[in-house]
């Protein structure tokens, strides 16, 4: 498919003001001012494509025209000057609407789930607690259309070696009929589908798990639920072990050297004073175990196991880990963690977000659709609102400024 999404923008010359301390400042072309064509750069990568396995007909067929999309350059440079606080990340990635779009799906495919978990040893509360953080069960995922996205970064900007190792995966993957071309929109990175698989990361674990020859992950739920399934199972999921537990720790505790990867039998644990939350003894089948703090001593602290790992490697990240491990704990119908996040401005879940932004708009702030994202326009008309009500002046959305604003 040619993408023919090139914006007039995206193809005028532009200039930004570079300006030094001193005052002076120079008029210098920013990214826009690159061409948009990529045929040259198409023209140079055509002989490791054909070794990657590209046919020259699936080459011609999809790089034909190709324009560089440099939004994604953006991103791929974009440094976040605001840092998601951890009680804010899970209130809003496991809030009580999550938890019931997720009880919906684990009822709906609980015959694709059962026979996962048959095939690769992991249970349906997991699988389906990925996808609710992925895709939020299927309902987001990401507009970029991927053969410009990946095409884009495998000419431009940092890391092209790696995007152009994606690209080729890419169009093996429209090549082997597994998903119609103009299907295949994902995030600017590259990730796409139900469980937002990196195409690599598709050619290694994606599963036809609905039997109809094609391994769909936009279209096919059960072949995602088949895909996640695999790519735990492939990372080392034990089936029947829990993910962890919330534990509380004793005073006076040395915690130097411990974390997620130093795993120790859960006896160990248990001899230095460490304890579950209600104060009973630490389930001795959890085998060896790591520490897992994401705010500190007095927030709340886990023992994780190898399991945790596997969720872990999805993302490479802790906090995405933890999200995951909670939400599929609520889905097997656990309460929310038992020691509060150390703050005295809590987190906002959807729903709560929603409201702020309704209640933002009532006051006359222009913060774009009520979608319970709290982007850079609710931030500003939160900012606004702080230094109005003579608040703490944060530009976060918390419980603070939501009760403050329901108050009038
Ligand atoms: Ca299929």
């Amino acid at each position: 498919m040619k993408n023919r999404t090139i914006t007039i923008a995206s193809e005028a010359l532009r200039f930004v003001f570079s300006c030094t301390l001193l005052g002076a400042c120079l008029m210098v072309p920013s990214a826009w001012a690159q061409s948009t064509d990529l045929s040259a750069c198409m023209a140079k990568l055509l002989p490791a494509a054909r070794t990657g396995k590209v046919t020259d007909a699936t080459w011609a067929r999809h790089t034909a025209g190709l324009q560089a999309d440099f939004s994604v350059i953006e991103k791929l440079n974009f440094q976040p000057e605001f840092r998601t606080a951890i009680w804010d990340y899970m209130s809003a990635l496991v809030d009580d609407e999550r938890v019931a779009d997720g009880a919906a799906r684990l009822s709906e495919q609980r015959p694709a789930l059962v026979r996962a978990e048959q095939r690769f040893g992991v249970d349906p509360a997991t699988v389906v607690a990925v996808w609710g953080v992925e895709s939020n069960f299927g309902q987001t995922f990401g507009k970029y259309p991927l053969v410009q996205a990946l095409g884009t970064l495998s000419c431009h900007g940092r890391r092209q070696s790696f995007f152009q190792g994606e690209f080729f995966a890419v169009l093996r993957i429209l090549q082997a009929g597994h998903i119609a071309p103009e299907r295949l929109v994902g995030s600017w990175a590259g990730a796409f589908g139900h469980t937002q698989f990196m195409p690599t990361t598709f050619e290694r674990l994606a599963v036809d798990f609905d039997g109809d020859g094609r391994a769909d992950l936009m279209d096919s739920s059960v072949d995602a639920l088949g895909s996640t399934a695999n790519f735990l199972a492939r990372a080392g999921w034990q089936s029947g072990l829990p993910w962890g537990i919330e534990v509380k720790l004793p005073t006076g505790i040395s915690l130097a050297g411990e974390g997620r990867r130093t795993k120790r039998p859960v006896a160990d644990w248990a001899a230095r004073g460490v304890r579950r939350t209600d104060g009973s003894a630490l389930p001795e089948s959890l085998g060896s175990v790591g520490l897992l703090m994401l705010a500190g001593a007095n927030g709340p602290v886990f023992l994780v196991t190898r399991n945790f790992d596997a969720l872990y490697s999805y993302n490479a990240a802790e906090s995405y880990g933890l999200a995951i491990a909670h939400l599929s704990d609520r889905l097997r119908g656990a309460s929310p963690f038992a020691t509060p996040w150390p703050t005295d401005d809590a987190g906002l879940s959807r729903a709560e977000r929603r409201e702020l932004q309704g209640l933002l708009v009532m006051r006359g702030h222009d913060i774009g659709p009520v979608d319970g994202m709290l982007g850079d326009q609710s931030r500003e008309a939160i900012r606004a609102e702080q230094k109005r009500l003579g608040m703490e002046v944060n530009a976060r959305g918390g419980q603070k400024i939501l009760k403050a604003l329901r108050g009038g």
